[in-house]
């Protein structure tokens, strides 16, 4: 896939309709590393499936933990692709300070 394959699908009625479903209409949407409700965004874990994605493809992320996403990206959107294991061990901040 393209960069230019990819601008086209993120216009689509078919990603628009998934963002539809897995945000919008979840009332209980919250960001799937931080549990924040706010600035929500739907992020591809992979794009093997594109245009008929399974749940595994997709993750609810906040803004924050969308950038942090594709932090290791090349070019900032399609690049190297974390997984969501990888993603949350990247973002979780250390939770214990040096003695
Ligand atoms: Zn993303
Ligand atoms: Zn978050």
């Amino acid at each position: 896939m393209n960069k230019q394959e990819y601008k086209k699908y993120l216009k689509s009625p078919h990603w628009f309709k998934l963002r539809q479903i897995y945000i919008y209409d979840n009332p209980n949407v919250k960001c799937s590393k931080c549990g924040s409700v706010e600035n929500l965004n739907l992020h591809h874990l992979n794009y093997n499936n594109l245009w008929h994605e399974r749940p595994s493809d997709l993750a609810v992320l906040c803004e924050l933990c969308h950038y942090y996403a594709h932090f290791k990206s090349d070019d900032g959107r399609i690049g190297k692709i974390v997984s969501l294991g990888e993603l949350l061990q990247t973002v979780t901040p250390r939770q214990r300070m040096e003695a």
